[in-house]
């Protein structure tokens, strides 16, 4: 295992060229006026491409067939191209690995849950895309492939974008086997979501924006998932946006913390909670823990009751992700009875907990991993 320093400023290099989704609407309007377009051409612009995920000028037949290649070169540049597709759980996840503009390798996820009726819980189906919001990631966290191979740089609002809209195709277009609608979106992919903030709450924006500016993505429905950058959580809240957080605890003690989520060393447990505490006093909603189990590692009994402990008055609900194993890494995830034995000692004291299901173990499901097997 090595240490890497953390890194919240991005290096300045390759953002990619301007995209329609990098815009606000006075930037679209004066982008359009510069091809010699009336303003209303940007509503019409954005029906196709938030309302039928259509990114290529070329196919939107409503523009003047003359102005078409000009709105393509100047607000459709091509910013991801599809590497490789892989796909596991009977074709119910979807890994796309992308080559961005400068050659840097981005990837996402597509999961298709089916409607449950018997057996436990019932619920809904969903289609729940995780989005990358950094190419690589600065955080460090040593049991995450992306954190092991350092940051490269933030992605661009229309990189995030382009990769919502490109899931929500291949959902309409019958990926799955029939026409489905992208329901969730989750930031779980690479890169730390709040450490790119300004372009991740663009993203946002339009996938929650009502049509013609945006995708009508529920606002519950998307989940940014944060180290724990306090200031960050901060920001968010302040925006009234209502979408869900969730924070990636790992541990319930700074000892332990500040090695397995090096933020921890800025940013302790109980500030990380309290920005926690302050979001969901504001959306009235549970925000998420995120504990991935690591044998021998964060597993123990005594971590259970004392985030039991810490969360028991607490608006907030438990995740526990079975550790995916990383190429290299002596780690591995907790016998399924030591999983059993720490979901029980946080229902013990009342803690809502749910154990993610492990989806695309066979594919290098665990975040980035893909991205770095193909860079080896
Ligand atoms: N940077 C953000 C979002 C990306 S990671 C964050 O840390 O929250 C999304 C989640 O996957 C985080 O909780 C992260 O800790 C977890 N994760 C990363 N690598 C993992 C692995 N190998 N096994 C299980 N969970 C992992």
């Amino acid at each position: 295992m090595t240490t890497l320093p953390l890194v919240f400023d991005a290096p300045r290099r390759g953002l990619p060229p301007r995209h329609f989704a990098d815009l606000d609407g006075a930037g679209r309007r004066e982008a359009l006026e510069e091809l010699g377009l009336p303003a209303y051409r940007a509503d019409q612009i954005a029906r196709h491409y938030y309302g039928r995920f259509e990114n290529d000028p070329a196919a939107m037949t409503d523009l003047p067939a003359a102005v078409r290649d000009s709105v393509a070169a100047a607000l459709f540049p091509p910013l991801l191209t599809e590497v490789r597709q892989v796909s596991s759980d009977a074709g119910d996840t979807r890994k796309t690995l992308w080559r961005l503009h400068d050659g840097t390798l981005v990837e996402s996820v597509l999961m298709r849950y089916r409607e449950q009726r018997a057996g436990g819980v019932p619920r809904r189906g969903r289609v729940t895309l995780c989005v990358s919001s950094q190419a690589g990631c600065g955080m460090a966290c040593p049991f995450c492939a992306t954190g092991q191979g350092g940051l490269r740089r933030n992605l661009s609002a229309a990189e995030i974008v382009e990769q919502v809209v490109a899931a929500a195709r291949t959902a309409a277009a019958g990926g799955f086997g029939e026409p489905l609608r992208l329901s969730n979106v989750v930031f779980m992919g690479m890169g730390e979501p709040l450490a790119n903030l300004p372009r991740v709450l663009h993203a946002l924006r339009q996938l929650i924006d009502a049509a013609p500016h945006g995708m009508g993505i529920s606002r519950r429905a998307i989940t940014v998932s944060t180290v724990g950058l306090v200031p960050g959580i901060d920001k968010l809240a302040a925006q009234d946006l209502d979408i869900t957080l969730a924070v990636s605890l790992h541990a319930p003690d700074d000892g332990l913390r500040d090695t397995l989520v090096p933020v921890n060393q800025r940013w302790k447990v109980a500030e990380v909670l309290a920005a926690a505490d302050a979001y969901a006093a504001r959306t009235g909603r549970r925000y998420s823990i995120e504990y991935a189990l690591i044998r021998d590692v964060n597993d123990q009994p005594e971590r259970a009751d004392l985030l039991g402990a810490l969360l028991r008055d607490r608006l907030a609900h438990v995740n526990l992700i079975p550790l995916n194993p990383t190429p290299g890494s002596q780690w591995d995830a907790s016998p399924k009875a030591v999983e059993r034995e720490f979901v029980r000692r946080l229902q013990a004291r009342s803690v809502p907990v749910t154990v993610r299901d492990t989806r695309g173990r066979d594919i290098d499901g665990a975040c980035g991993q893909l991205a770095a097997a193909a860079a080896r």
